[in-house]
């Protein structure tokens, strides 16, 4: 009889799969390592839907989506901590397939990224996610892209056994050191989240030696950005160091929303201007050549006046100007106003002839902020070494009038920079 009331009591208070679906997007959105840098958040998310890049530069559609938003953790910053009275909703394996598969078949998303809270131990919530994907792939025959994140603290097999499933998998670096972990994440250990991830890049590494298909798009991680005291210095040195160990393919950034618990975070949303310049500093990263030490000393923060390559040039005045004729392919990037593609172009087009301003301009290269570190056939047409007027020249315009809210209206040159890394 108790039992019965129990079930009847309980059946009536679960949410229906329409509301679940809706917690757990929701529950979703605030994970940025599948989405795309320099996107309105909001617009990216649209009905559990948001979109990413795969590495030839297509835009992809993904259900974005928590198998459970029950966590029996309690990291403050944490929208679907334990302690906050908020609706939880979990999903069986098969409810996840059965709405990602509907969503697939109308052409609604291209892949799925799978997240989840912790709602029992690391190795039950990640064997649910595991039991879910293969059910996809194998039952379902899914044949789109599968972002799934590695829970920390899980056994190393059923890592093994997911990046044989999904496409690509990430672990949430969560915050940029480790005093800042233990403050508000004490029940994430450093090594738990550093153990996926080493595991990550060694099933990677052996994906090359053997020609297997797993995990082909890599891993990824994410960290939020403004939580913690952390300075931009400590965010890039993190950075570089979990490109070289760990091979990741993206390192992604989260401004803080501020979500978490308000006695210890701050009640104000990180300025998303500061996302965006630690998104082109991870460009010059990975693709100009700099380091973290050579864009910021220890303690400095990103000028959020600059994008980070004008920022560098402006402090090293000894490197310019360059002979746009003989400088090398590393110097000619390191040239604000030159991308990649110009610079590829500039070694070209130099074999023919020497080349003049004109030229240049033809190619593409933002003659405004690159005039003044170049010579062209041993002419400058720059405004010289005054810092102050140099500075002047290449701030762009409108980037501080941006509200956290309006970061669509973002100047539309910056994003693309972000996007495009032509910094
Ligand atoms: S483990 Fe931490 S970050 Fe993840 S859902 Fe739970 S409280 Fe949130």
């Amino acid at each position: 009889m108790e039992q019965k009331l129990f079930t009847r009591i309980f059946h009536q208070t679960e949410p229906s799969l329409s509301d679940r679906f809706r917690i757990l997007t929701e529950g979703a959105k605030y994970d940025v390592s599948c989405s795309s840098s320099g996107s309105d958040r909001q617009g990216c998310f649209a009905g559990g839907i948001c979109h990413t890049f795969t590495p030839d530069g297509r835009c992809v559609s993904l259900l974005k989506i928590l198998m459970s938003n029950d966590c029996r953790y309690q990291c403050r910053y944490c929208p679907n901590r334990k302690d906050l009275d908020i609706p939880r909703a979990t999903l069986s394996p098969t409810e996840l397939c059965e709405i990602t598969d509907s969503f697939y078949r109308r052409n609604y998303i291209e892949g799925l990224f799978l997240s989840s809270a912790v709602f029992n131990t690391p190795d039950i919530t990640m064997e649910r996610m595991l039991q879910a994907v293969i059910l996809l792939r194998k039952v379902y025959r899914f044949q789109g892209y599968i972002h799934m994140k590695a829970i920390p603290g899980c056994d190393p097999l059923l890592i093994r056994r997911a990046a044989e499933y999904a496409d690509r998998m990430s672990v949430n670096t969560e915050l940029p050191s480790r005093a800042g972990l233990q403050r508000l994440a004490p029940q994430k250990k450093p090594e738990h989240l550093a153990a996926p991830m080493t595991q990550l890049a060694q099933i990677w590494r052996e994906r090359k030696e053997t020609g297997q298909r797993i995990l082909p798009a890599g891993q990824t991680t994410q960290m939020i950005v403004g939580a913690t005291p952390d300075r931009d210095a400590t965010i890039l040195a993190l950075t570089e160091r979990l490109y070289l160990r760990y091979g990741m393919k993206r390192v992604y950034y989260s401004a803080y929303s501020p979500v978490g618990d308000p006695k210890v975070l701050p009640t104000e949303p990180e300025d998303r201007l500061r996302e965006n310049r630690l998104y082109q500093a991870d460009w010059l990263l990975r693709f100009y050549g700099f380091s973290a030490g050579e864009l910021l000393a220890p303690g400095e923060n990103l000028d959020p006046d600059l994008d980070p390559k004008s920022a560098w040039a402006l402090r090293n005045p000894q490197q310019f100007p360059i002979e746009i004729n003989t400088a090398p392919y590393e110097m000619l990037l390191r040239v604000p106003g030159i991308g990649i593609r110009s610079a590829h172009r500039i070694l070209q087009a130099r074999k023919e002839t020497q080349l003049t301003c004109e030229d240049l301009q033809k190619m593409k290269v933002v003659l405004r902020r690159a005039s003044h570190f170049i010579l062209c056939n041993g002419k400058y047409q720059g405004c010289g070494e005054n810092r102050t007027i140099l500075r002047s020249r290449l701030l762009i315009p409108g980037a501080r009038q941006v509200s956290p809210d309006q970061y669509s209206l973002f100047s539309t040159v910056q994003t693309a920079m972000t996007l495009t890394g032509e910094l």
